[in-house]
């Protein structure tokens, strides 16, 4: 009976908290739709674009609506999703062909994390995909001249950092070197936002390649020990 108290307990606490990481994403997402910092850099919020009607999952990013597992141990942060064209094109949702989300699925397979193709319906989600930028580029496609600087600051400062605090995954992997230092930058800062909470241990890693040599060990290692990668 005592046990029964216990487990019942528990569960309420963690029920409790995954209410209140609900809240607070849903506040950090209507932050985001509200931002205009990175507007006078020529980058689009996906809430402005074509007046947001495809911005209404409830999410930080495209991305994140295809994995956004609140509660993953493996967070994947990209560059930036696409372009506003590309965005557009697709109503806001990721092409099943696009060959960085193929690669990724089979990195992940790897490691035994199966996720679905982004335009299939799933029950939920394992891992949980965010990019350093938020806004999209200008143009079309998923290619083009790199964001300005300060685009990186301005969407990571504010929401890559409670994006990591939120969940708290064991590991942090990034796509790429500007993915990578946006994330850094994340975790090597000084202040604290509102809230103060710490950041979490985990291992960061980056570039295509070591992203492979991560998803096949040190990730592996990372998400069973739950332990820092040196
Ligand atoms: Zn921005």
């Amino acid at each position: 009976m005592i046990d029964i108290e216990r487990d019942y307990t528990a569960q309420n606490r963690q029920d409790d908290c995954s209410r209140d990481k609900q809240v607070r994403y849903f506040e950090l997402v209507e932050k985001r739709k509200q931002c205009g910092q990175c507007k006078d850099l020529k980058l689009t919020n996906p809430s402005k674009c074509d007046e947001g009607v495809y911005d209404i999952q409830g999410h930080i990013g495209p991305w994140t609506q295809w994995q956004g597992n609140l509660n993953a141990d493996l967070m994947i942060v990209g560059q930036d999703w696409g372009s506003k064209g590309y965005y557009i094109e697709n109503e806001g949702v990721e092409k099943d062909t696009n060959a960085t989300n193929r690669t990724i699925r089979e990195l992940l397979s790897s490691i035994d994390i199966q996720i679905a193709l982004p335009n299939l319906a799933q029950r939920e989600s394992a891992v949980f995909f965010t990019n350093s930028i938020l806004c999209l580029r200008p143009g079309n496609g998923l290619t083009g001249p790199t964001p300005p600087a300060s685009s990186f600051d301005n969407c990571s400062k504010s929401f890559l950092r409670p994006q990591i605090e939120l969940v708290n995954p064991k590991v942090v992997v990034t796509l790429g070197h500007k993915a990578y230092s946006s994330a850094d930058d994340c975790s090597s800062r000084g202040d604290h936002p509102s809230g103060g909470s710490h950041m979490p241990h985990s291992s960061l890693s980056s570039g295509p390649l070591r992203f492979t040599d991560t998803l096949n060990s040190r990730a592996k290692e990372g998400l069973a020990t739950g332990e820092a990668c040196p």
